[in-house]
């Protein structure tokens, strides 16, 4: 069974990923990471993959797909994370049979929300969250005493942006597998969110 998983920025995308792994053993194929580990392993591919990146420039899309159409080999259970991320990428792997696409459906508004209160310190080391997981003293790192900050990432205009090009990229993926697309209601609490995409995928 090949699953992708879609869904904007701070929609839960990798929490649900890493659960289906722990908890029915799929595979948690995240492209962004295989391209990552083989640029740290220092392979023949991560080298060429290097030198895209150091001229400021994307890994092409058949390349990624060559990766991974090899990492997928043999393997029954996986679950696609972060890939495909638009039409193009969904083309470049037709040939994989893919059973289910779960969307995780949540507002920029709810996201926004969702990270409004996460800090990190300073350092960029600790992270805090003002409801959730407050330091011991306001606005300060329990660890090593930095001011803690709001990431960039977190940032309700940067979350707009990120939101603005997801939607522009996802919708004609969506639409390339509509008759596989299942909708998930991502604005509900991480519990809700795994209960329902495990029902969808009647696990
Ligand atoms: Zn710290």
């Amino acid at each position: 069974m090949i699953i992708i998983i879609i869904g904007p920025p701070g929609s839960g995308k990798g929490t649900v990923s890493e659960r289906l792994a722990k908890e029915f053993g799929f595979f948690h194929l995240s492209p962004g990471e295989l391209l990552r580990e083989e640029v740290k392993k220092a392979t023949i591919i991560g080298k060429e993959i290097q030198r895209y990146i150091e001229k400021g420039q994307l890994v092409p899309t058949h390349f990624v797909a060559e990766m991974l159409k090899l990492e997928l080999k043999g393997k029954k259970k996986v679950v696609l994370d972060g890939f495909p991320r638009s039409l193009e990428q969904a083309e470049s792997i037709q040939e994989i049979k893919i059973d289910r696409v779960i969307n995780l459906d949540v507002s920029e508004k709810q996201v926004i929300e969702r990270f409004a209160g996460r800090r990190i310190c300073s350092k960029g080391t600790h992270g805090y969250h003002l409801q959730y997981l407050p330091p011991k003293k306001p606005g300060v790192c329990d660890e090593d005493g930095t001011l803690l900050v709001q990431r960039q990432d977190d940032k309700p205009e940067v979350i707009k942006q990120r939101f603005n090009v997801y939607h522009q990229e996802s919708r004609p993926v969506l639409k390339y597998y509509q008759k596989k697309v299942q909708n998930v209601d991502a604005g509900k609490s991480p519990d809700e969110v795994y209960e329902q995409v495990k029902k969808i995928l009647r696990l």
